[in-house]
């Protein structure tokens, strides 16, 4: 009997996908859905009507070779307006007007799993009254979460004399020593009437979650994930890092937008440089850094001496308001021309394809804002980086990267800012260029963390492999949906 039914192939699983706005919401989903399509699910990623051509792209190639996988248009109630859907979206937007046409849909099709972005904060309720299991997705490390459930639980930061005194965040596996200047708003004064940060419930009590899924992978920060799962309770499915799925060069320049640049020109540039000699610096798909900023980069990468591709997305007016002029004008006299003519420099203003420069073998180092896709994607190529936090959990990663895993050097941000807003004190270019020749040096600490990253970076592409950690909790989290239904 066991050997017939074994040989009846199951219909595929259903799984959807719900991304929140902005990239590094929902890049990282839409690779997700991918993840599961490459693992037999029917992925289908629910998007409201300004995302869906994004998402489109990204998928084409998986749709070509057979995979199921495709993208559901949310029918917005008439007069509704669509949820701003940019890549550069605010984290707080308001994408409530899903809420009918996601219920509606959920109730016709009852797939066997929703994966749901967890800023979309009203979906919780919506989703458990249709009876369909709730996975949700933070965004976040293990380790970032775990340190924030323990300052959200703990308060380590309050009666303390000044903000830069540090304190040390109790319970967690390693001694993370912070200070009140780099903590998030939403830390320092929760909002009245509940503890709670952004997030709602996931991590408050929450009977109805069936789990959440982690961007991650063991080996990277196995006493967080430990941490997470054990301590803080959490059903955790750890499947990354899931931009690995990406793999021709096609996939890679069309992931999130089509980049400013075009692919050929900029493969060409990293070809013409030796193995590890460039510093790629990004600060995300969100920042707005202030003009101040963007000159003491200008100066402290020239005076590195450094080769580096710069994407200089949106900037902030100096009052952090709105946005200014992305002419260059900021920029010191003549550099972008002494960077052209030396073939030193590369600006590429707006979207860059970033996982094709990272992975490049000329790229050597990333300055990064720390945004956990980013700092992901740095450790899946094996780069040592230099971290420059300034908003969300990304002070809680700069951690991970320089203290705990020993892969970064810190470049002297230490003040938390909204991501929209001027950076209190600006990085000065004597501090940048220092961070830059100590990470690139041919010096014996440097070599060390060269190492450590590219070990990590093996780690990162053997754990979504067949026989990998990553692998496994995909096929582990499919089993369970499927036992789920059957019961
Ligand atoms: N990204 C990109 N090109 C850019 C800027 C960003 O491909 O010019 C991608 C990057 O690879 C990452 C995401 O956008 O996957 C940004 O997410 P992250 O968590 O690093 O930062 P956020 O944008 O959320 O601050």
């Amino acid at each position: 009997m066991g050997s017939i039914s074994a040989s009846v192939p199951l219909p595929p699983l259903e799984m959807f996908f719900f991304p929140f706005v902005g990239g590094g919401h929902q890049i990282p989903m839409v690779d997700i859905a991918r993840v599961f399509a490459a693992h037999g699910v029917s992925s289908t990623i629910l998007a409201a009507p300004s995302a869906v051509p994004a998402f489109q792209k990204s998928i084409a190639g998986d749709q070509r070779s057979g995979r199921l996988i495709r993208v559901y248009t949310l029918q917005l109630p008439e007069n509704a307006p669509s949820p701003d859907a940019d890549m550069s979206a605010a984290p707080f937007t308001d994408t409530s007007a899903l809420q009918e046409p996601l219920r509606e849909l959920l109730l016709e099709r009852k797939p066997h799993c929703i994966v749901v972005d967890m800023f979309h904060r009203w979906s919780g309720e919506v989703i458990d009254a249709t009876g369909v299991p709730r996975v949700v997705f933070s965004g976040n490390a293990c380790f970032a979460r775990s340190a924030q459930e323990m300052m959200r639980i703990h308060n380590p930061h309050e009666g303390l004399s000044s903000e830069f005194e540090p304190f040390v965040i109790p319970r967690l596996p390693d001694k993370i020593v912070m200070t009140r200047s780099q903590l998030p708003h939403f830390h320092k004064s929760p909002p009245a009437g509940g503890n709670q940060p952004p997030g709602g419930r996931l991590w408050g009590p929450d009977k109805n979650l069936f789990g959440v899924v982690v961007n991650s992978f063991y080996d990277l920060e196995p006493k967080y994930v430990d941490f997470f799962r054990n301590e803080l309770g959490h059903r955790a499915w750890v499947v990354g890092p899931v931009s690995l799925c990406n793999q021709d060069v096609k996939d890679k320049a069309v992931r999130g937008k089509d980049s400013s640049i075009d692919e050929e020109t900029c493969l060409k540039w990293l070809n013409s440089k030796e193995p590890d000699s460039v510093l790629y610096v990004s600060f995300g798909s969100l920042a707005r850094l202030a003009p101040i900023q963007l000159l003491e980069l200008a100066h402290g990468l020239e005076a590195s001496g450094q080769n580096f591709i710069w994407v200089v997305g949106k900037i902030s007016d100096s009052d952090g308001n709105g946005e200014k002029s992305e002419d260059g004008s900021w920029l010191p006299d003549g550099f972008e021309e002494r960077m052209r003519e030396s073939e030193r420099g590369l600006i590429i203003r707006g979207w860059a394809p970033q996982l094709l420069i990272l992975e490049h073998p000329s790229v050597g180092g990333f300055m990064t804002h720390c945004g956990w896709n980013s700092t992901l994607e740095g450790v899946s190529s094996g780069v040592p980086m230099i971290t420059y936090p300034i908003s969300a959990e990304q002070f809680f990663n700069e951690k991970l990267i320089t203290d705990v895993l020993g892969i970064g050097v810190k470049s002297g941000s230490i003040e938390w800012s909204k991501w929209d807003t001027e950076l209190r004190e600006p990085v000065r270019r004597e501090k940048v260029e220092a961070a830059v020749r100590a990470l690139m040096a041919s010096s014996a600490e440097a070599a060390e963390m060269r190492r450590r990253a590219n070990e990590l970076g093996k780690k990162a592409r053997s754990a979504v492999e067949k026989g990998g950690s990553s692998y496994a909790d995909v096929e582990a989290l499919i089993d369970e949906l499927r036992r789920c239904k059957r019961n």
